[in-house]
């Protein structure tokens, strides 16, 4: 029975990419029927918004989507369709793995990383006040009640939140990841010495829950020193889990210490729905070009097959893609030493070149 996949290209790069990991997923031998759905800026400019219902309702139909990225112009006024799909499938898990492989060029080697980001709380729940709005007058004077501390009237405020339930269910995620994929040790990031009550209250559930997995190690780190041991030494971690700002920010560090983002997948899952995308923007000044890397929304590709139980399609891919970058030939300009080496191949060779590799193996 193929597998029935809600397929979002998204916008600028997004159906390139789509496409090229449309083809090496199919050249696996596993089957999917695509359900094909457009969202972002064309769709805004055609129906007044970029994330129509229908989509959603496929994703509800099919519990599985793979999306390309969507652009989200600054200052236009609408809400970024990724945090609209994340919000309205309750998809509160964001993993996004940071592994080397041989061939990226990188300062380091043998990093294996799991990002687990909490995805729904904390600074970007998008709840803020406007300087000089009249909410914002109310607040401050609130604040001037019960702290005493006078903020000046020209500041702007945004919530950063977090609570008992969501910290509970995104660190059991992070523990039961660990406990399925033969992982270690779980690291729980905060800055809870400074903000007592928010941090404090991830960390304290974090701690609660980790004696529940005897079997996987459990400690905790600052935020900034955790910024400093990765660069020093990402190989001593495993897995981490962390409210949603220091996830966003830390997933792209690992995404540096691996050779960049033209090669970092992700994967936001919830209860009942998991939505698979490169952590990568829409690099909307390539669009149309058959310039990017295709490999991040490959590798986010390889995580929804091993999502659907396919380990062994899964395998194949990744050493297929493996080989590919280990070769260095029929790779993008990102993996060449230069970004203008005129031997870089284009994005629908990558996946030429590990259909090959496929057969091959
Ligand atoms: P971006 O990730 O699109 O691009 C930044 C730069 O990284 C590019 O100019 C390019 O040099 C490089 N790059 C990105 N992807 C690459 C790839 N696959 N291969 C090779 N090089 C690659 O980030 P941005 O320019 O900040 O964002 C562009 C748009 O994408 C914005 O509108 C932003 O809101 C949106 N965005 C969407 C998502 C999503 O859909 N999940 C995520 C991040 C950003």
């Amino acid at each position: 029975m193929p597998y029935d996949v809600t397929l979002i290209p998204g916008d600028g790069t997004g159906p390139e990419i789509t496409e090229a990991t449309r083809r090496v997923l199919e050249a696996t031998g596993v089957q999917f029927t695509w359900h094909v759905h457009q969202a972002g800026l064309e769709v805004f400019e055609k129906q007044g918004t970029v994330l129509p219902d229908e989509v959603i309702e496929s994703i509800k139909q099919t519990k599985v989507g793979l999306k390309g990225p969507i652009t989200t112009p600054v200052g236009k006024g609408f809400r970024s369709a990724n945090v609209a799909l994340r919000k309205s499938l309750d998809l509160y898990a964001n993993l996004r793995p940071a592994k080397s492989y041989p061939g990226l060029r990188s300062r380091y080697e043998n990093v294996n990383l799991i990002i687990v980001r909490e995805n729904t709380e904390d600074l970007y729940a998008g709840i803020e006040y406007q300087k000089g709005s009249p909410e914002m007058a109310e607040l401050l004077d609130f604040i001037h009640r019960t702290t005493n501390a006078h903020l000046s009237e020209e500041s702007a405020i945004s919530i950063k939140f977090i609570s008992v339930p969501a910290s509970r269910r995104i660190v059991k995620f992070a523990f039961e990841y660990a406990r399925a994929n033969n992982r270690k040790k779980v690291t729980a990031v905060h800055k809870a010495n400074i903000m007592k009550f928010s941090d404090g209250l991830f960390l304290a559930v974090a701690q609660e829950v980790a004696k529940d997995y005897p079997d996987i190690q459990f400690e905790d780190r600052i935020v900034d020193n955790m910024c400093m041991q990765l660069v020093q030494k990402p190989e001593l971690y495993d897995v981490l889990v962390l409210p949603n700002l220091y996830g966003d920010i830390l997933s792209d560090l690992s995404a540096g210490l691996i050779g960049g983002l033209g090669v970092a997948p992700g994967a936001n899952i919830g209860a009942e729905y998991a939505v698979f995308e490169p952590v990568h923007g829409s690099a909307p000044k390539y669009a149309g070009q058959n310039k990017v890397n295709p490999m991040a929304m490959m590798f986010s590709g390889v995580l929804m097959l091993r999502h659907l139980g396919e380990k062994e399609a899964a395998n194949r891919l990744e050493n297929a893609m493996a080989a590919v970058i280990a070769e260095g030939k029929s790779v993008t300009y990102d993996l060449k030493p230069r970004p203008d080496d005129p031997t870089a191949v284009g994005t629908s060779q990558v996946a030429d070149a590990i259909i090959a590799k496929l057969k091959a193996i």
